[in-house]
């Protein structure tokens, strides 16, 4: 195999392994955002449910009010009713007694429902905060990881380049122009082999001159896409 190639393809390989460092790193920002959005949405869900077991506590107090409330009002018209004297006063006394009463029994009974409602409430919000912790203790290894991530490739990426460098230092100027054009083209290896009598980039067939340039390891581009084609030896 001519020198050129062989050097060519050991070039091809380092930039190819740059390009793929670069496009790690350029994933990293969106993954650091949506670890943070995730922590967000995770403190919002567990904002949502503390709010909940408030309201919870603060309804329970309410009505805790309202019952205190009655009770007064109840010895407050027992007492009444010891002092009057008429029988018809006396009873309607009574039956508003007996009206207290049913408030009293009707709030003690929506006591015991929030109380229910409250504890279930305070339940969810403990494993809600369980697991808020968990994550955001995770989240934030995560988000360390890929900042260590960062700086790993980006100082690979520096090596990698002055090996690059040097590698293109002995290739002839028109292969390194072509190559480069096609390097920074797209995402494709811009040297392929041939095989089969076709492209290693496009798979079409090429034309016997072209084959034959390729088999002469002159410097040759397939008649379709234009890549630079060898013949692997
Ligand atoms: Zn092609």
């Amino acid at each position: 195999m001519e020198k050129w190639i062989e050097n060519l393809l050991s070039l091809q390989e380092t930039d190819l392994r740059i390009r793929n460092l670069r496009l790690r790193l350029e994933m990293i920002p969106e993954e650091i955002r949506r670890l943070g959005m995730e922590l967000e949405d995770n403190k919002k869900k567990l904002d949502l449910t503390k709010e909940n077991c408030m309201r919870f506590d603060l309804d329970m107090k309410k009505v805790e009010g309202s019952i205190k409330e009655k009770n007064v009002e109840l010895q407050r018209i027992q007492a009444q009713s010891a002092m009057v004297k008429k029988n018809e006063e006396y009873k309607a006394l009574l039956s508003e007694i007996e009206n207290v009463k049913k408030k009293i029994s009707a709030f003690e009974t929506e006591q015991l429902v929030l109380m229910d409602k409250a504890e279930e409430e305070k339940k969810k919000f403990r494993d809600v905060e369980r697991v808020f912790n968990d994550r955001s203790k995770s989240i934030k290894d995560e988000k360390t990881g890929l900042e260590d991530l960062v700086a790993r490739l980006k100082e690979e990426i520096v090596k990698l380049e002055i090996i690059r460098d040097e590698k293109r230092k002995p290739l002839p100027q028109n292969v390194l122009s072509l190559y480069s054009r096609l390097l920074s083209k797209g995402s494709s290896s811009p040297f392929v082999q041939v095989s089969q009598g076709m492209c290693g980039k496009c798979h079409l067939k090429l034309t016997p001159q072209t084959i034959n340039s390729a088999r002469k390891e002159l410097m040759t581009q397939c008649d379709n896409c234009g890549h630079m084609i060898y013949f692997a030896k």
